[in-house]
C-alpha cells in the first residue's frame, strides 16, 4: 500500500461521513491535479478534495465548513485560464462537481435542467435524439462543466453561436445554488421561486431575480448545483463559407458591416489572424491578414443560399477572396460547432495564457491594435515567440477580441515572460475600461482592483450578508 505523505485533513472523517470515503482524497499526490488551472499562474494546493453526489451533500459540507471556519473552493472541468481561487493554501476543501451530472430534458417546455457538473457535450448528447441542442462553447466542449461555464466566464460563456445569439447568460433561465451558509435557493422564476414552483419556468417575471448574481461570479456567492437552460431546435440546413481577408482594417470592416444588418446573415462568424495556429497550416504561406469562417443555419436551402450570398457580397466588397475547401471544412466543423475540430485540435492547445475581451464595436479595431502593441512592448516578446495570433467575433454592440498567448518554449524564463505579457495586457485592458473574460482567481482580483469604491463596498456588503464567515471561495474578487 502507498504510504501517506501527510496527516489527514482536519475534516476528513466528517466529510467522509457525508459523501462516503471513496469520494474523498487528501494525500498530496492525489491533490496535485486540483492545485492548478491550465494557465501559468501559480497554483494553490487544497487540503482535501471531495466529489459530492448531490445538492444536499454539498449543503451539508458547506454547513460543516462554516462551523469549522474552513474555506471551500470549487472545480468543474478545470479549464480555467485565469488562475485558481486562493483561499487558504493547504486547508481548502476543494469540491469537484463532476458527479452532479444529471440531465433532465423537457422538450414541451423547450428547456433542459442539468447538474452543475454535467459536461457540455453530454447535454447535447441527451438532446440530439429529440432534434435539439443547448447553445454552449466552441472550445472546451468535452471537458468544461455547465456550472463552470456559467460561473467561470463573463456572460456565462461565449457560445458556438455567440455572434448571432449573444453570450450564454441569455440562455440560462435559472440556477439552483448552495449559498455560503448552506441554504439552498432556486433563482429564475421570480419572487415565489422557493414557495410553490417545483420547476424553473422563466425569469422574466415581476420581482427581483437573483440569477445574475451567480453567473460569472466564479463561485464567490454560492455553488451552482443545477442550471435550467433554453434549448434550440437543430437547424435543417447548415452551410459554411470561408474567406481570406487582405488586411486588419478590411477584417474589421467586414464584421462591422455584417453585424449591423437587421438580421445578421451568419449563425456564427469568426476571424482568425493568419498566424493563428488553427488556420495557418490550412492556408499555407500567404501575405493575407486573416481567415474568416462563417456558418449559416436555416430551415431551408434557399434561405441558406441567400444568407451565404449576403456574406459573400460584403466580404468581396472589402477585397476578401474565397478560402480553400479545407478552410470551408474548418468553418463548418469549427464555427458551426460540430466540434470535430475542437476534439482534434482544441485539446492540444494548452497550456497557454488566453484573452477574450469585449470592446464597443465602433472602437474595437483601435482597441485591438493597442492590445497587440501592449503585448509586443514586453521585452523578449519576439525571442519567446509569444503569441499565436488573434481572433475576432462580432457580438452585437461589442466585439470579442481573443488572443492566445503561447510560447514556443517551456522554460522558466518563457513562463515568466508569459506572466509578464499577461500583466501588460491586463493593465492595457483595465486602462481601456474592459477586462479579460475570466471570472477566475488571479484575473478576478485584478478586475476587482479597478472597481469604484462604491461598487466594491456594495459587493462587500452582499458578500458579508451571504457569507458572514468568509468561507466561500475566499480571495475571489478580493472579497
Ligand atoms: C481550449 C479552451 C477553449 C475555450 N473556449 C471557450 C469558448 O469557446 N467559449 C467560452 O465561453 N469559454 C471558452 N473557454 C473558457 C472556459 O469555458 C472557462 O474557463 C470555463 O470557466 C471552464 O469551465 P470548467 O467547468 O472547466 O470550470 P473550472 O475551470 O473548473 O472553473 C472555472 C471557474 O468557475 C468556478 N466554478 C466551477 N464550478 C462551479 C460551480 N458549480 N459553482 C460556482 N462556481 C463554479 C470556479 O470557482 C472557477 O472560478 C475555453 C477554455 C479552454 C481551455
Amino acid at each position: 500500500m502507498q504510504k501517506r505523505t501527510k496527516a489527514h485533513h482536519e475534516l476528513y472523517d466528517a466529510i467522509c461521513a457525508i459523501v462516503g470515503k471513496k469520494y474523498v482524497v487528501d494525500d498530496e499526490f492525489e491533490l496535485i491535479p486540483y492545485a492548478q488551472d491550465i494557465s501559468y499562474f501559480h497554483g494553490v494546493m487544497p487540503g482535501i478534495a471531495v466529489r459530492p453526489g448531490c445538492t444536499e451533500e454539498i449543503a451539508d459540507i458547506v454547513k460543516l465548513a462554516n462551523r469549522k471556519g474552513c474555506p471551500i473552493v470549487v472545480k468543474g472541468g478545470g479549464n480555467a485560464g485565469g488562475g485558481v481561487t486562493h483561499g487558504e493554501p493547504g486547508r481548502n476543501i476543494m469540491l469537484d462537481m463532476g458527479r452532479l451530472d444529471k440531465i433532465e430534458v423537457d422538450i414541451p417546455n423547450l428547456k433542459v435542467t442539468v447538474g452543475g457538473g454535467a459536461r457540455l457535450s453530454t447535454i447535447d448528447d441527451a438532446l440530439r435524439p429529440y432534434g435539439y441542442y443547448a447553445n454552449s462553447v466552441i472550445g472546451p466542449y468535452f471537458s468544461a462543466t455547465a456550472a463552470g461555464l456559467a460561473a467561470g466566464i463573463c456572460g456565462a460563456g461565449f457560445s458556438k453561436n455567440v455572434a448571432s445569439m449573444g453570450c450564454n447568460w441569455m440562455q440560462i433561465m435559472g440556477v439552483k445554488v448552495v449559498l455560503p451558509n448552506g441554504d439552498v435557493i432556486t433563482t429564475g422564476a421570480g419572487p415565489d421561486s422557493n414557495i410553490n414552483r417545483d420547476s424553473i419556468f422563466f425569469r422574466e417575471v415581476t420581482g427581483p431575480d437573483l440569477t445574475d448574481l451567480f453567473l460569472s461570479s466564479g463561485g464567490a456567492f454560492g455553488l451552482i448545483t443545477e442550471i435550467t437552460q433554453k434549448i434550440v431546435p437543430m437547424p435543417k440546413v447548415m452551410k459554411s463559407i470561408s474567406y481570406v481577408v487582405p488586411t486588419m482594417e478590411a477584417a474589421w470592416d467586414i464584421s462591422l458591416e455584417l453585424s449591423a444588418m437587421g438580421r445578421v446573415p451568419y449563425s456564427n462568424s469568426m476571424m482568425f489572424e493568419m498566424k493563428n495556429y488553427l488556420v495557418k497550416p490550412i492556408v499555407g504561406e500567404t501575405d493575407a491578414f486573416g481567415a474568416y469562417l462563417f456558418s449559416v443555419e436555416c430551415d431551408n436551402e434557399d434561405e441558406a443560399n441567400i444568407r451565404i450570398k449576403e456574406i459573400s457580397d460584403v466580404c468581396e466588397k472589402y477585397g476578401a477572396e474565397c478560402g480553400n475547401p479545407k478552410l470551408d471544412w474548418f468553418a463548418m466543423n469549427g464555427a458551426t460547432g460540430t466540434m470535430q475540430v475542437v476534439h482534434d485540435v482544441g485539446a492540444n492547445s494548452c497550456p497557454f495564457m488566453t484573452w477574450e475581451s469585449m470592446f464597443p464595436r465602433a472602437r474595437s479595431l483601435e482597441y485591438t491594435k493597442g492590445l497587440l502593441a501592449a503585448f509586443a512592448s514586453v521585452p523578449g516578446h519576439r525571442e519567446n515567440a509569444t503569441g499565436a495570433g488573434l481572433y475576432l467575433i462580432p457580438n452585437g454592440e461589442s466585439f470579442i477580441t481573443g488572443v492566445t498567448l503561447r510560447s514556443g518554449f517551456q522554460t522558466p524564463e518563457a513562463e515568466q515572460h508569459l506572466r509578464d505579457t499577461w500583466a501588460a495586457g491586463a493593465k492595457y485592458m483595465r486602462d481601456m475600461g474592459t477586462s479579460s473574460a475570466y471570472a477566475q482567481g488571479t484575473n478576478s482580483q485584478y478586475i476587482a482592483g479597478a472597481w469604484s469604491p462604491t461598487y466594491a463596498k456594495t459587493m462587500g456588503l452582499i458578500k458579508k450578508a451571504l457569507d458572514p464567515n468568509g468561507i466561500m471561495c475566499p480571495g475571489l474578487w478580493n472579497l
